[in-house]
């Protein structure tokens, strides 16, 4: 089968680690390691292909206060290895909306020749009283950036996190 790296990025508490679990066994779990750097290895079945999927999860310590280079570097080597990039940030957090550029020049400067896929997504869709960032600012960032967005919620919705995942996958294949 073909091997798929992914890294999944973002601040603290958006999610990160939430999404990736809830893709791997259906299940959504309240409480994480907050800070794991933990890599998941799977194989999976994308449209018929069999795939040997490795998804890396990353401590999510990154905010917009702190020196950002500085916490973006030591996320060097996760990009360095990725081939393709979940950037997630939560609609309840206007702070993890602003760090997702950043990351996203960082993957670009690390893989400056090529067009490794990002998706960005704005998580937590279900927690609409408490939204800071509105779904066309997520779709403004992404069309500057060129990349796809999509808004998802990982406790409600796991086909939304299944498809996020499916189409990350299918665009690195296509590499
Ligand atoms: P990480 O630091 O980015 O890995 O974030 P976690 O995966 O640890 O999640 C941080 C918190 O947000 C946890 O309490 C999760 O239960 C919660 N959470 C994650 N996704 C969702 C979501 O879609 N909706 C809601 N309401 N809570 C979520
Ligand atoms: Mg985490």
């Amino acid at each position: 089968p073909k091997d798929i790296k992914l890294a999944v990025l973002g601040s603290g508490r958006v999610g990160k680690s939430a999404m990736i679990v809830r893709f791997l066994t259906k299940r959504f779990i309240g409480d994480y390691e907050p800070n794991t750097g933990k890599l998941y290895s799977r194989l999976v079945y994308v449209e018929g292909d069999q795939l040997s999927l490795q998804i890396q999860d990353t401590p999510g310590c990154l905010q917009v206060q702190d020196s950002l280079i500085q916490v973006v570097d030591s996320l060097s080597r996760y990009v360095q290895w990725a081939e393709g990039f979940l950037l997630v940030y939560s609609i309840t957090d206007y702070d993890s909306y602003q760090s997702i550029r950043p990351l996203y020049q960082h993957i670009r400067k690390v893989h400056p020749d090529s067009r490794a896929p990002v998706i960005i997504v704005g998580n937590k869709g279900d927690l609409l009283h408490a939204r800071q960032v509105q779904t066309h600012d997520g779709l403004q960032l992404a069309n500057e950036l060129g990349s796809l967005f999509l808004e998802i919620s990982t406790s409600e919705n796991y086909d939304d996190v299944c498809d996020v995942f499916q189409h990350l996958c299918k665009e690195v294949s296509k590499l």
